[in-house]
């Protein structure tokens, strides 16, 4: 095997570094993980998760991790109450017995018939202890946030932030949507999609904020109008997750030099851009246990490509970041892992570059796919008659 008695070094534990590293360890190769994070206790922002047949719920098969992901779904999570601005419920999922697990992902024609089939859902943070749990002890480098690297005999010399240096023959950036070491393999910027998201956490939600968090029965709820969103969510931890999305010029973030630390700040705001919406949604902003992560949606471009190098390549948002309306980003990237790990293991290729060739290149032909998806899925979401499409693919489809 091309990778016995090297040592590889994925740069970030997400979904996608975490099960690469496993799947790597089930075929004896030395592997490290640097994550950023301080340890495991770190609270784990970020919207729950559901997983796909073909790609995310293949690749935890791969990992023998199936049966513990299943132990851990939330079988309610996926259900869906869509309504308007006003509060007025349009469809709700929770009052049909055959309801089906989907993400708002499936909008589009072509997946509709996929609709019916079952999607668990899971909290980010269990998907993570999970794949955590399954790596052996001091895989993990915690507090080792990657700065640069440079060439050393047929490998790499990585630089960290807390002052450490290691060696790597391989090196694979798992780093999320603004890797660093994705700048080693490509030089392509990142397109801004028109639409800007606002994660809002809200913890100890039950107390903190009873009437929505009554209201979405343990299920999603998803509020369309004026070409604007508010999706909100609870999660296994007590917290309810809520995204407000719109479309906002790429500059507005800079111009507006909002302060997401400054609770009230980011409330005027929002009474200023959703003015038209119910005042039932301000319990969102109520509570001082909330916490907010701008996140402006970026894509790289369809038709990317880079050169092949045989000493590092990268998987998930680092390879090929999009926006997040087909709920297919961390799919991918356990699928990216779990191929890759294949790839990497396998006699079929002749040495490690060939390997990552044939890897990049099968990547970069779904991400594309994947990435027109969402970009449809998004412009459809944010159109003025986002709600009478949406309510009208559910209702045909349950
Ligand atoms: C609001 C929202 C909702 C989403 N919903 C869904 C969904 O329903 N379904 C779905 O499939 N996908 C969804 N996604 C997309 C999904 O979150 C990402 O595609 C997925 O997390 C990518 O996994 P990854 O492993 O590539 O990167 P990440 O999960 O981002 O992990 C990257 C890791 O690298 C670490 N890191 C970053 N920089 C460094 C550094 N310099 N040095 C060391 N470590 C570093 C980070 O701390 C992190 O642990 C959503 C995304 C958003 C924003």
């Amino acid at each position: 095997m091309h990778l016995q008695n090297k040592q590889v070094a994925i740069v970030g534990g997400g979904m996608g570094g975490l099960l690469l590293a496993r799947l790597l360890q089930m075929k004896n190769i030395n592997v490290k993980v640097y994550e950023r994070d301080f340890n495991q206790e770190v609270r784990v922002q970020g919207s729950p998760l559901d997983l796909h047949e073909d790609s995310g719920l293949k690749a935890m098969k791969q990992a023998n991790l199936l049966h513990e992901f299943y132990a851990n779904i939330r079988p309610n999570a996926s259900k869906a109450r869509i309504l308007d601005k006003d509060f007025q419920l349009h469809f709700d999922e929770h009052n049909i017995e055959k309801a089906t697990l989907k993400s708002i992902s499936e909008t589009n024609k072509d997946s509709l018939e996929n609709i019916s089939k079952p999607r668990p859902e899971i909290d980010r943070a269990v998907l993570r202890n999970i794949l955590l749990n399954s790596l052996l002890p001091e895989t993990m480098v915690w507090d080792s946030q990657f700065l640069s690297m440079e060439k050393e005999n047929t490998g790499w010399k990585l630089h960290f932030k807390n002052g450490n240096t290691v060696f790597a023959a391989l090196v694979i950036a798992a780093d999320g949507a603004n890797s660093k070491v994705r700048a080693y393999l490509s030089t392509e910027k990142p397109i801004y999609s028109g639409i800007t998201m606002i994660e809002g956490t809200i913890y100890n939600a039950q107390q903190n904020a009873p009437d929505l968090f009554e209201f979405s029965k343990g299920g999603k709820v998803l509020a369309l109008s004026n070409e604007q969103t508010i999706m909100y969510g609870t999660k296994g931890d007590g917290s309810l997750m809520f995204l407000l999305s719109s479309k906002i010029p790429e500059k507005w973030l800079a111009e507006n030099d909002l302060d997401f630390k400054d609770n009230q700040k980011i409330f005027e705001w929002f009474k200023e851009i959703y003015s038209e919406w119910s005042p039932k949604w301000h319990e969102l902003f109520k509570s001082s246990e909330l916490h907010f992560i701008p996140r402006p949606q970026y894509y790289f471009p369809v038709n990317q490509t880079w050169k092949t190098q045989h000493n590092i390549t990268m998987i998930g948002d680092a390879a090929h970041r999009m926006p997040p309306f087909a709920g297919k980003g961390a799919n991918l990237a356990l699928l990216d892992a779990a191929e890759l790990a294949d790839f990497l293991t396998s006699d079929q290729f002749n040495g490690i570059k060939t390997a990552l060739y044939h890897f990049e290149k099968r990547m970069l032909e779904r991400a594309a796919i994947a990435t027109k998806d969402t970009l449809e899925n998004g412009e459809r979401i944010h159109s003025k008659n986002a709600l009478a499409q949406l309510v009208s693919i559910f209702k045909r489809t349950n």
